[in-house]
């Protein structure tokens, strides 16, 4: 039998081994037969279906599909939504911030500085993508549909909560209220288009010999970093820049910085040097916290850089010099007369348990820089040569570290990479190759900066893709009234 258009009938929380499928001879009922390991077909009746009734097919029942579906369904209550997912839905909302989920940032009303969060996108983003839908809005949208949020000092914003299950059951309640459809544990394994211009999309099931051939109006592919996604677009037209990791602790071989972990530094510059990297990248110097660790160094600065650093660092196969300075508000020449000063009023004092206040450097640390710089644990302070002086305060401003490797940060990690943005229009989200094929979230060439900006780019994208098919198939059903 070949069916021509699917209409699938699951809501959220019913059993996916039903679904209802329409062929050009009527709608068919199929029930699963565990025993028999496939779908069996039965006519039901067709009576108030409209010959014009569209449908969309989400793929990726992540942040940005969910998110879009909800927003598309909401414009165009005749519109049917069907959300396709191969695992569970919202399962990195879930995971996110630790398992709180760090939905968006609160600190970034400018459009300006919260564009220069995205290390891919940055360019694009300065236009109208985040003035249709910004952090702001986001916000009231959670907290219009019940989630209260909280703002920590940081600007990362959670669920006053503190548990992810809240964003999820919202967008799920929401989903289920408005008549959006998800099927779990299915994968849109092929797309392309047909000669009327509708999709024709392959569904499989992993677990049973199940393939379903389904006809879309609309498609939106959110389907994150999934490789599949990126193969669905290149199906449609699509070229794809390279994926790579983003957002990523360095790690670091120096035994005497690993005594420290655990130490933190409020702020920072680190500047990122790589042998094959000979251009001047002014990204390439972040300032901001810094925290050691059993194996090196993380913390905000550390992560942002790894964003910025992502495609250079991959290709130096995540070697190169981190250079760190721990003062950065000082300038060294000051840095030297202020040790100048304190050698000559802490002149019987140990250099090992006396330094500077105004550098603001734990004890653990002093010892890490004394040892460094090769000082004998009870040399008095009277005894340090202005050589040695002038090495600390070098030390100090411009301290090398090794990087041999990357680390995980468990707490948000992305992917640089995917379909570029030169590829779609942002105002709308509709791809530039293919007519009523948009994109939305991570499966984009996009990525954020830790802090939240990686969830609002899938909002953003989801709401502006959701909104565009929407009124599309709003005009279509007044179309088809007026007619
Ligand atoms: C551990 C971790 C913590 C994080 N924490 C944060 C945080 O606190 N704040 C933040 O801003 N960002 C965070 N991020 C990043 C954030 O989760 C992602 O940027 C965001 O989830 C992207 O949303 P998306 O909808 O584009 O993709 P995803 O959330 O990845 O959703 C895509 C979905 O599509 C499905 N799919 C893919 N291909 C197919 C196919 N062919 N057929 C059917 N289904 C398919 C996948 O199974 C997946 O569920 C974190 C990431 C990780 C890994």
């Amino acid at each position: 039998m070949s069916f021509h258009l699917a209409r699938f009938i699951l809501q959220f929380g019913i059993s996916s081994r039903t679904a209802s499928i329409n062929s050009s001879s009527g709608y068919y009922h199929l029930l699963f037969n565990p025993n028999k390991r496939k779908f069996t077909a039965t006519a039901i009746p067709t009576a108030q279906k409209s010959s014009k009734e569209e449908l969309l097919v989400v793929v990726g029942g992540g942040a940005a599909g969910v998110y879009g579906a909800i927003r598309a369904k909401t414009l165009a209550p005749n519109l049917d939504v069907l959300v396709v997912e191969k695992g569970n839905p919202l399962s990195k909302v879930k995971i996110s911030g630790g398992g709180r989920c760090n939905v968006t940032n609160g600190h970034c009303s400018d459009i300006k500085i919260l564009a220069e969060q995205y290390p891919r996108g940055h360019r694009e983003f300065k236009g109208s993508f985040f003035d249709m839908h910004g952090p702001a809005d986001t916000m009231s949208w959670f907290t219009d549909h019940g989630v209260a949020l909280k703002i920590e000092e940081d600007g990362r914003v959670f669920p006053t909560s503190n548990s992810s299950s809240s964003v999820i059951d919202c967008l799920l309640s929401e989903a289920k209220h408005r008549g959006v459809s998800l099927q779990n544990r299915k994968v849109v394994s092929s797309a392309s288009v047909e000669a009327g211009g509708k999709f024709l999309l392959k569904l499989e099931k992993r677990t049973v010999s199940f393939v379903e051939n389904v006809k879309a109006d609309y498609l939106l592919i959110a389907s994150g970093s999934s490789q599949q996604g990126h193969s669905l677009a290149a199906q449609l037209g699509h070229s794809i820049v390279d994926p790579v990791p983003s957002l990523f602790t360095f790690k670091i071989a120096d035994s005497g910085l690993a005594e420290l972990s655990g130490v933190t530094f409020p702020k920072v510059e680190v500047k990122l040097k790589l042998e094959n990297i000979l251009r001047n990248t002014p990204h390439l110097t972040q300032v901001g916290p810094m925290l050691v660790t059993h194996w090196g160094l993380s913390g905000p600065v550390i992560l942002r850089l790894s964003a910025w650093g992502a495609r250079d660092l991959f290709s130096s196969g995540y070697k190169g010099t981190l250079i760190v300075d721990f003062v950065p508000d000082l300038h060294i020449e000051d840095m030297k007369s202020i040790l100048n000063r304190h050698k000559h009023k802490y002149a019987k004092q140990k250099a090992l348990n006396s330094w500077p206040l105004g550098f603001s450097l734990t004890k653990r640390f002093w010892k890490y820089i004394v040892d460094r710089e090769g000082l004998i644990g009870d040399a008095l302070w009277a005894s340090i040569s202005n050589n040695s002086i002038v090495s600390i305060a070098h030390l100090l401003k411009h301290c090398a570290f090794e990087i041999t490797g990357k680390g995980q940060y468990k707490d948000e990690f992305v992917t640089a990479g995917g379909v570029p943005l030169s590829e779609i229009s942002l105002n709308t989200m509709e791809s530039k190759k293919c007519a009523r094929l948009f994109f939305a979230g991570e499966v984009l060439n996009v990525d954020g900066v830790t802090g939240g900006f990686n969830f609002q780019n899938a909002w953003s994208g989801g709401y502006i893709a959701g909104t565009s098919i929407g009124e599309l198939a709003a005009e279509a059903t007044l179309e088809e009234g007026i007619l």
